[in-house]
């Protein structure tokens, strides 16, 4: 939880966008809920990225078409939570930004996974279920506290308009939380379906909208799959070795042979088949975002 004081407000003034991200990384730092209680205590999540995006940029038009018709933009889901939860109708909304953030996995998790064939490691069970109710606290904290600052603020994924939908191959939400970072400029789309960041891909992502001006950050790749070397260099495809039930190749990510996997051959692992305190609806497979050479960074060669 942020405690305010007057010092905080004052830095707010001056650099939002600066005190938006310190107050993130200290969040992650700090907060209790960000520990691995089951491994004496680690943190679930090491430094975290943040960026900014205009929510007015025409990107936002495009994942109407590339992820899905009833993707939100980042003013009708703010506008929409002004109206039926804060009861504000017709808000004067200037401007509007997406804050998205990168929690990169602990380290030692990622060894952990490395090691699995099968199934995921108990520390990458732990960080996939510990770690999202890590990440909902913090988009719900970090929006009361730029609320409580004057500003509008709403985190997507925990308000009631999120969605999950089912399509063809599949399912897709309203709110695509790798869309926002890579809008943010935080990494690209991977072979896999994952999201290539400077820490890697092992990772969860989270973001808010405001109702303020922050300035968007650079998008520093040429392509939306540029950080992966499959495209960048055609060449790697390590994750497709890496994934226990064929559910990658050349030609990309097959989700229902991935749901299959998390479903029902990894079924076992909550069952307790492959040792004990395995957590969650599924246990979270992973093993292709680790032991990989994107696993921890953008990879500049396939090792
Ligand atoms: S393992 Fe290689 S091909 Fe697969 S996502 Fe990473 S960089 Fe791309
Ligand atoms: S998460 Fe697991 S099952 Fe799904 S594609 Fe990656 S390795 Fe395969």
């Amino acid at each position: 939880m942020f405690q305010i004081n007057d010092q905080m407000k004052t830095r707010f003034a001056e650099s939002p966008e600066q005190f938006i991200e310190e107050s993130i990384q200290q969040y992650v730092r700090e907060e209790s809920a960000n520990r691995l209680t089951s491994f004496g205590n680690d943190p679930i999540f090491e430094e975290p990225l943040v960026g900014f995006a205009a929510g007015d940029d025409p990107l936002f038009d495009e994942y109407r078409k590339v992820v899905h018709e009833e993707h939100f933009s980042p003013r009708e889901i703010l506008t929409r939570h002004l109206a039926e939860t804060l009861k504000i109708e017709n808000p004067q909304l200037e401007s509007v930004s997406v804050v998205s953030y990168i929690l990169p996995a602990n380290r030692e998790t990622l060894k952990s996974n490395e090691l699995e064939k099968e199934g995921p490691s108990l520390r990458w069970n732990h960080t996939r279920w510990k770690g999202q109710d890590f990440n909902n606290a913090l988009s719900h904290d970090l929006a009361a506290l730029l609320q409580t600052l004057g500003v509008y603020a709403m985190a997507p994924e925990t308000s009631p308009f999120f969605k999950i939908m089912v399509i063809p191959g599949g399912f897709v939400s309203n709110w695509s939380q790798r869309h926002m970072a890579y809008a943010a400029g935080l990494g690209t789309f991977s072979l896999n379906e994952g999201f290539i960041t400077k820490k890697g891909m092992a990772m969860r992502c989270g973001s808010l909208v405001v109702g303020m001006k922050l300035k968007p950050s650079a998008r520093p790749y040429a392509h939306y799959r540029a950080n992966c070397l499959f495209y960048a260099e055609e060449k790697c495809g390590r994750c497709i070795s890496r994934c226990p039930g064929g559910a990658l190749s050349a030609e990309g990510h097959d989700k229902v042979k991935c749901y299959r996997v998390l479903y029902e051959m990894q079924a076992p692992w909550l069952k307790g088949d492959h040792g004990p305190g395995y957590i969650g609806k599924y246990a979270g497979c992973g093993l292709c975002q680790t032991g990989v050479p994107c696993a921890g960074r953008i990879p500049a060669k396939c090792d």
